[in-house]
């Protein structure tokens, strides 16, 4: 007996009967005495769907309008899920992100959510019903309506299980749970039984999507105990923690891959203090954001550098840089596009040397060029062409046994 909060994404609600399903669970879980909690997604490939009728309007369409169209996806949801819950005669009420209490700040399409007034959760929790909330979605201290990035449906939950103090906050999915690598692309890939928040939050943030990045620093931050599971099974999901209370630190964890991926060269740079300052300040103050940045060693008074950012950015920055070039007097540009970035993430890499070795060697036997690497504690990340992104994950994952990790 508890309370628990439980998010569904897209394809768990994608049909009448998978809402049904949906349904079912949630009634199984309040009848075993629990409180519960859902967050649920907009429909499918519903959300895509609304972006695609924006876009046949208009190339620029306002933010607050993006959002006001995106933020019906997830109404639809909720009410026809209450309405199943309804038909098999239980108290439901479904809330939208405002109704329930989410504040966000005013960036429109990818707001944080600064607070939650859980007073309307705690009265309709108290009166025993069972609460749909729409995903994704917020509103400002102004009353205008937010969402929250793509895959914010996690963080809608993760934020609502911290307000109301729940027992954990189970993320329903299409996958049984968080895996050594993107199980549709790796199909030896191995399910792993717990992973720590911060093992999480890179394999997040370097394309693992099966949770939203913000999703698990808010989780992180206030704690709360996160399990990722399959809406089509009960088999035991992940459980996301501390890494403190974990029994083991593996070595890796998982490849995660991201295949949206530009390289922009800056050659011939002067080796001067500021340069780099205007460079990434031209491009922030456009708002393109910038992965990995490596600069060379400087050759007499020059050096070069590299940045990768998204494919979708790379013309822009492009036409920054040609911009600032008589600024910063640097000899000349390169882009290439359609890159990946494939990255290992394990907590053990930091006391064990020859991890980078390791993943270097896999790729260079199967004759794959690096392009640029990057590393932090529990991270290394290597950019190579996009075409031969499959393969290296595959021999980087065989290279360090991740289909034999132990349960
Ligand atoms: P939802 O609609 O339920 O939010 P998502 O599509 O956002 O589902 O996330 C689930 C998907 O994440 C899976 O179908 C899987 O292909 C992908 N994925 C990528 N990396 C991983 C991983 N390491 N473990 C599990 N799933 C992953
Ligand atoms: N429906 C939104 C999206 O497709 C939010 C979510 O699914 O979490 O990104
Ligand atoms: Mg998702």
């Amino acid at each position: 007996m508890g309370i628990i909060v439980q998010k569904y994404g897209g394809t768990s609600v994608g049909n009448p009967e998978r809402i049904m399903n949906v349904a079912n669970r949630i009634i199984a879980t309040k009848e075993k005495g629990n409180s519960v909690i859902t967050v649920v997604s907009a429909m499918g490939d519903s959300t895509d769907e609304l972006l695609a009728l924006a876009n046949a309007i208009t190339k620029n369409p306002s933010h607050r309008e993006m959002d006001m169209l995106l933020a019906t996806g997830e109404q639809v949801s909720i009410a026809l899920l209450s309405m199943a819950i309804k038909e098999k005669g239980y108290e439901v009420v479904s809330l939208t992100g405002a109704q329930a209490g989410i504040y966000t700040d005013n960036t429109h399409k990818k707001a944080k959510i600064t607070r939650i007034d859980n007073r309307r959760l705690k009265k309709e929790i108290d009166a025993g019903k069972i609460i749909i909330v729409a995903g994704f979605q917020g509103k400002t201290e102004s009353g205008e309506i937010t969402t929250l990035g793509r895959g914010g449906s996690d963080t809608t939950a993760v934020a609502l299980a911290a307000a109301i103090k729940a027992d954990v906050c189970e993320i329903y999915t299409d996958v049984d749970g968080v895996y050594t690598s993107d199980p549709r692309l790796v199909l030896d890939a191995k399910k792993l039984p717990f992973v720590s928040y911060d093992e999480m939050l890179e394999l997040a943030s370097l394309g693992a999507l099966v949770l939203q990045t913000r999703a698990v620093e808010y989780a992180k931050q206030h704690n709360v105990k996160v399990c990722v599971r399959s809406s089509f099974n009960n088999n035991e999901g992940t459980i996301v923690e501390e890494g403190s209370v974990m029994e083991k630190i593996r070595l890796v964890s998982g490849v995660a891959h991201d295949l949206d991926v530009a390289k922009i060269t800056i050659y011939g740079v002067p080796d001067n203090p500021g340069i780099a300052g205007n460079i990434f300040r031209g491009l922030a103050d456009n708002a393109i954001n910038v992965d990995m940045i490596v600069q060379s060693n400087p050759r007499g008074s020059i050096n070069d550098i590299s940045f990768t950012g998204h494919n979708e950015d790379k013309d822009k920055a492009m036409e920054i840089i040609d911009k600032l070039t008589p600024q910063i007097g640097s000899e000349g540009v390169k882009v290439r596009g359609n890159l990946a970035k494939i990255s290992i993430v394990g907590a053990g890499m930091q006391s064990n040397p020859g991890v980078a070795a390791s993943m270097f060697e896999a790729l260079a036997k199967a004759g794959i060029n690096i392009e640029l690497i990057s590393t932090s504690e529990i991270k290394i990340s290597c950019i190579l062409e996009l075409e031969k992104a499959k393969i290296a994950v595959q021999v980087i994952h065989d290279k360090f046994k991740l289909s034999e990790i132990e349960d």
